[in-house]
């Protein structure tokens, strides 16, 4: 088709308001996947994915549809939908003209729809608002369209009113792709440049690259270089996602599609990249180009020393796939032999575990995570510390500093007494609170890095029974008065358990810990001292009493099953153990500190 009969759009929505189920309908209205074909939720690839219902990894996917007797291209570019991969949806954005702005009527703006709609009109992006779910009896189009046009000042006045689910609205959203939404410019005689907005290892092919034709064209078999890593390859092959791909001979400017180039790692050829011809090569790459910096920190170590050969074989292959996933080996006289990981945040971190665990059969002890900290020495340099018990001497630094973010909440007027509550508790400096509509209202603190790992989001929906929601973002290095806490277990000092705190909190924390990790490591045969410790003063001590442990006397007769039952339960509790000195220490203890109440 020609460029003017292109449409590039992704889809902007928070969590659960119904992006996957518009998708899918989009496909399905198009013919592009046959309904018999059809797995629920076409987009979103990984089994991961599909269990915890969010969207990891972007997709993409060409559709066919006829408006007004012309053929025309329609791409849709989907969207990761987690704070911890928002560079990634900026790319995606950018590789577009418009999006759609998917809101359940039956709830609301939320955090994430704010920041991801911000971030399209930032690309120039054109915004068509679609009110999603009409079919439930709760659903107020209107009130939410309202609120909208006064949260965001989109114009709602022609949003489009759908049920996903039940199919509802559908062409008439094709049909707005088409008449509102820019075709791309034609600038197929420029040299090549095209955006990377994602990529991921294929064990027979190598690296696939998802890219959106900027300027220029690309035939199979090209010479190409990516801008920033400077690695060049020959294109072996190009295609379209429809959604499965499918080889072309060429991509012009405007169009969609993906190459394979025997591409040994994604590092070569990272999201946000610009691809250029080899010889005729563009001056300037796109815009927005950034490394991916891991912002949380943890150590991974196999229950079984005699892993540690796999786990390495393990991050080496999903470092292949995720060229933000960083690792260095680790060894810690508790722990034995590990790595220390770097993650984007949380999430990614617990899917890295998972897939670990999963797809390579590990039993692995996660620490505590850490945010990097920045530690001015007293010789004037500055080193960065992943790892509270690498931190450098009291002595040898002058100062530390941690990262801090700009955190957004979203809340029904309710719950603003305890969230702020929440955010005070942790070191939050209250920036500024407005109302967006009657009943809800912005809040905006800034506060460490540090105090959001952990349990704040946890925190954030009980307290506000599940109805706020929460946006954050990097603003950069402040200096607190930090200090570091040890633990000790029966007198050794166990390192994964050392924590980096405020120093007006290094009380309320030893204590707190010292109890959690009574509650959580089981009693042994011989009486076990926890103790914290600041330096060399103990600040708070708790013991474990000893016991002599015989599980089978609490069953009586000679219930086989149930004995049987006990020591299954009792065998895989064993699992997740590292013996530390001569003392059992569980999985859950290595978490404690981020679970204090
Ligand atoms: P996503 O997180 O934005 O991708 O949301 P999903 O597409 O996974 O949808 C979240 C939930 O809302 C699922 O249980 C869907 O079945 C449901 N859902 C999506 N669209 C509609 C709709 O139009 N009406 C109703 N009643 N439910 C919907
Ligand atoms: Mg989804």
């Amino acid at each position: 088709v020609p460029t003017s009969n292109i449409r590039n759009f992704s889809i902007i929505a928070h969590i659960d308001h119904g992006k996957s189920t518009l998708a899918d309908k989009l496909l399905q209205l198009t013919g592009t996947v046959e309904s018999r074909e059809m797995k629920d939720q076409f987009l979103d690839n990984m089994d991961l994915e599909r269990e915890r219902g969010i969207t990891i990894k972007l997709q993409a996917a060409r559709m066919r549809f006829t408006y007004e007797n012309e053929p025309h291209c329609l791409n849709l570019i989907d969207t990761p939908g987690h704070v911890d991969f928002s560079y990634e949806v900026s790319r995606s954005l950018a590789a577009c003209e418009g999006a759609l702005l998917v809101v359940d009527a039956s709830q609301g703006v939320e955090a994430q729809t704010l920041a991801n709609v911000y971030l399209a009109l930032e690309n120039n992006l054109e915004v068509i608002p679609v009110l999603n779910k009409i079919d439930l009896p709760g659903a107020e189009p209107n009130r939410v369209s309202q609120e909208i046009e006064e949260v965001i000042g989109l114009d709602c006045s022609n949003a489009i009113y759908c049920s996903a689910k039940e199919g509802i609205g559908i062409t008439e959203i094709l049909n707005a792709i088409v008449q509102r939404i820019p075709p791309p410019h034609d600038t197929n005689g420029r040299p090549l440049r095209a955006l990377i907005f994602d990529s991921y290892y294929d064990a027979y092919r190598g690296v696939i690259v998802y890219f959106r034709v900027v300027d220029g064209t690309i035939k199979k078999g090209d010479r190409i270089i990516f801008m920033a890593s400077g690695k060049d390859y020959f294109a072996d092959e190009i295609g379209v996602l429809s959604p499965s791909q499918m080889q072309v001979e060429e991509l012009r400017a405007g169009e969609v599609g993906y190459l394979s180039a025997s591409i040994k790692s994604v590092a070569d050829a990272r999201v946000g990249d610009t691809i250029t011809h080899y010889t005729r090569r563009a001056e300037q790459s796109l815009p927005g180009y950034k490394e991916a910096t891991p912002m949380v920190f943890c150590g991974l170590f196999p229950v079984d020393a005699d892993q540690f050969p796999e786990l390495r074989d393990a991050l080496e292959k999903l470092q292949l796939n995720d060229a933000a996933l960083k690792f260095e080996p680790e060894t810690s006289s508790a722990m034995g032999f590990g790595f220390r990981c770097g993650f984007l945040g949380l999430l990614h971190m617990e899917i890295v575990q998972e897939r670990l665990e999963r797809e390579y059969n590990l039993t692995l002890i996660t620490t505590a995570p850490s945010v990097v900290y920045r530690v001015n020495t007293i010789n004037g340099d500055t080193v960065e510390c992943s790892n509270p018990s690498l931190l450098p001497e009291p002595g040898k630094r002058s100062s530390i500093e941690e990262p801090y973010v700009k955190i957004e909440l979203l809340t029904p007027k309710d719950y603003i007494g305890p969230l702020m509550e929440l955010a005070q508790d942790r070191r939050g400096e209250f920036k500024e609170m407005k109302y967006l509509t009657e009943s809800r209202a912005s809040i905006i603190y800034e506060l460490p890095l540090a105090e959001m790992v952990g349990d704040f989001f946890d925190q954030l929906k009980s307290r506000s029974k599940g109805y706020a929601s929460m946006e954050y973002s990097f603003i950069g290095y402040r200096e607190s008065e930090l200090i570091k806490l040890d633990i000790l277990i029966n007198g050794d000092c166990v390192e994964p358990l050392a924590t980096i705190v405020h120093k007006d909190k290094a009380y309320a924390v030893g204590r707190a810990l010292t109890q959690k990790l009574k509650e959580l490591i089981p009693r042994q045969m011989f009486k076990v001292p926890i103790q914290a410790c600041v330096g060399s003063k103990v600040i708070a001590s708790e013991s474990l009493s000893a016991i002599r442990k015989d599980v089978l006397a609490k069953c009586y007769g000679g219930d086989i099953t149930r004995k049987k039952k006990l020591l299954r339960k009792q065998a895989e509790g064993k699992r997740r153990m590292k013996a530390i000195g001569k003392v059992d220490v569980p999985q859950e203890a290595f978490m404690a500190v981020l679970k204090l109440e």
